[in-house]
């Protein structure tokens, strides 16, 4: 299967400027500005965790393992370069499965200009794994940090929260061009993509920070999908609990001094609106500001690892 995939596979990449050497040798060799430094991130999908081939095209997964790793890339504000691609296929249906996933992954990776530099597959007769590592490049601004915050800055999100369960945890934009955008035109402090639930991830910015976050509910934007939720379900909680906990929007989570994060709302520079949703505070933890200004605790939600 190896060879007929792989010379199908150099069929469909497309043009590569910055891979000096492609699938097939025992290693890729990327093109690299001497003075850049390169950005790396990896992430894993497992079936039964992540999904299930039963419910879900292969296609959309396929294309999900890359847009997760762009969106890392994204949350450092680098410029997406090339990918890394292993899968551990079920040996009854491994050329099937290949195609598909790249079927589905290879539109988004034309779409942000990413070479599919390499990679590996291995049948087995355990689940679907794909694993992808994406490189990408640290432009002019440096990288995104999240632990760059300070404890007056106005805390901003792009796009609207909650629901992805209903499609978007598969079928997301990965922000890559909004990041760049947005750090090329407006000095940035900090932050990262919502991963794993805004209170959760709004949490992790604020303690890698070494501060606090307080958010003002009533400015949190709501997904039409999390409305959607909160009402096949009202037992699994409100509109804006979707919004605070549910996993994988994708979207951006970043800070700035205030007159700067003033601009970027009324300029409204992306396609998606920017909103803001709070300021970072002195006072380490995750807060809820009140209409009457006074701070109360604001639990974490969201998705943990390794629960
Ligand atoms: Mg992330």
């Amino acid at each position: 299967m190896e060879a007929e995939f792989l010379d199908w596979l150099h069929e469909q990449l497309g043009d590569t400027h910055d891979v000096l050497l492609g699938p097939g040798d025992d290693a890729a060799v990327l093109r690299m500005l001497a003075t850049s430094a390169i950005v790396t991130t990896t992430d894993l999908l497992t079936e039964g965790v992540d999904f299930l081939l039963a419910d879900v095209a292969p296609a959309r997964i396929g294309r999900k393992a890359l847009a997760v790793n762009l969106s890392d890339l994204a949350a450092m504000a680098a410029t997406p370069v090339a990918a890394l691609v292993a899968l551990a296929l079920l040996r009854m249906r491994a050329a099937e499965l290949a195609r598909a996933l790249f079927t589905g992954m290879l539109p988004l990776a034309r779409q942000y200009g990413v070479a599919i530099a390499g990679g590996d597959t291995n049948t087995w007769d355990g689940g679907l794994v794909i694993s992808i590592t994406a490189i990408g490049r640290v432009t002019g601004h440096g990288p995104l940090r999240r632990d760059r915050a300070r404890p007056t800055d106005h805390i901003l999100v792009t796009g609207q929260l909650g629901g992805s369960l209903l499609g978007k945890q598969f079928d997301f934009a990965p922000r890559v061009t909004e990041a760049l955008a947005l750090h090329g035109q407006y000095d940035l402090h900090a932050g990262m993509d919502i991963s794993d639930g805004l209170a959760l991830d709004l949490s992790r910015l604020a303690a890698a920070s070494r501060c606090g976050a307080a958010v003002e509910l009533d400015r949190v934007p709501i997904a039409a999908a999390a409305r959607q939720l909160a009402e096949l379900d009202p037992s699994a909680g409100t509109s804006l609990e979707h919004a605070l906990g549910d996993c994988e929007d994708f979207e951006l989570l970043l800070t700035a001094e205030p007159e700067v994060a003033d601009r970027i709302v009324l300029d409204q520079p992306l396609p998606v609106p920017v909103t803001r949703i709070g300021s970072m505070v002195a006072e380490p933890g995750l807060w809820q500001r009140d209409t009457d200004g006074s701070l109360r605790p604001l639990a974490p939600r969201g998705f943990q690892h390794g629960d």
